[in-house]
């Protein structure tokens, strides 16, 4: 295990994940894009800002259907979902080139699944010197800039 950090975002999270009436992706795609954090949508899948971050820039894609298996996903969800990932990878690249990423899929709660039953894409940027996947999915970094800001610079490349 990792040690803990201080890291009131994930307390939150981890007070709120269960009290949520609903899908926080299905909220989320029915919100405010400012409000939910909502950097970029297409016809079948969408880009947020992660609310609880692993590290500075974490961005997740989902379809807009409320899906819970990978395998659910038609080709058209699978290929935007894809296709919002690669976008998302170059607008994080202008704004803070970070030397590596991760894209993963945390199916299961077993596997560090917040949220289980709407299935999404982890796109997490990642730097020399701070953790390898594992901790980073498990566990929570220091986040530098406030995600208000960091949505600014995301929305204003991404949307061209
Ligand atoms: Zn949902």
């Amino acid at each position: 295990m990792t040690r803990p950090l201080w890291a009131p975002w994930r307390l939150e999270y981890i007070q709120s994940a269960d009290e949520q009436p609903g899908c926080v992706f299905c909220l989320a795609q029915a919100g405010d894009d400012e409000e939910q954090l909502v950097v970029r949508r297409c016809e079948a899948a969408f880009a947020l800002l992660n609310r609880f971050p692993y590290a500075s820039g974490h961005l997740l894609v989902a379809p807009y259907r409320h899906v819970g298996t990978y395998g659910e996903l038609t080709d058209a969800e699978a290929l935007e979902v894809h296709h919002l990932g690669q976008q998302g990878l170059a607008a994080l690249a202008e704004i803070y080139a970070p030397q590596g990423y991760n894209l993963g899929w945390n199916l299961g709660r077993v596997a560090g699944a917040g949220i289980v039953d709407h299935v999404h894409l982890h796109v997490v940027p990642r730097w020399e010197g701070d953790t390898n996947f594992m901790p980073v999915v498990g566990d929570a970094r220091v986040i530098v800039q406030s995600l208000e800001a960091l949505y600014e610079l995301l929305t204003a490349r991404w949307r061209g």
